[in-house]
């Protein structure tokens, strides 16, 4: 039985990821407005993962018998700087993430919900990876910096990204 501060938080995380998938949707638009249609598709890519992170724990709640509620959102940013500004941005949000999975994980401890503890371990290994995906690729736009030729290689890059989701 999860109780109700716990249900409470794993609902608002379901929300959270919906709105990760806006942020992230947000910066593809961006990219698509600067022509740059590989940065875009990561970003719409990224998009569908949160979605699927968000279906996730909209299973898992339904699985527990918990009623799943929808919220609004707040509106993401919609302007950045460069593409650079738009992965630092990036990289922020996933380490609030990561705050709020810990959270999370702390709150499902504390009641020795056995399940819950095991059904985070998947999102807190994921924000391992997604922390270092972002981490990796500011360090090498950063050491791109105005190497047009190398950032348009990186644009012909993540135009091969693509998203399958696995099984919930
Ligand atoms: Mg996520």
């Amino acid at each position: 039985m999860i109780n109700e501060t716990l249900s409470k938080a794993l609902n608002d995380q379901l929300n959270y990821e919906l709105y990760s998938s806006h942020v992230y949707l947000a910066i593809a638009a961006y990219c698509s407005g600067e022509s740059l249609d590989g940065f875009a598709n990561f970003f719409t890519v990224q998009a569908e993962e949160e979605k699927f992170h968000a279906m996730k724990i909209y299973k898992y709640l339904n699985d527990r018998g918990i009623r799943v509620t929808l919220s609004g959102m707040d509106t993401p940013n919609n302007e950045y700087s460069s593409v650079l500004d738009a992965y630092e941005h990036a990289y922020e949000h996933e380490q609030e993430v990561t705050r709020r999975i810990y959270h999370l994980s702390d709150l499902a401890l504390n009641d020795r919900e056995h399940a819950t503890i095991q059904f985070l371990k998947w999102f807190i290994d994921e924000q391992v990876e997604e922390e270092s995906m972002f981490d990796t690729i500011i360090n090498k736009l950063k050491r791109i910096d105005k190497d047009s030729n190398a950032f348009f290689m990186m644009d012909a890059e993540f135009a091969a990204r693509t998203f399958t989701p696995p099984a919930l």
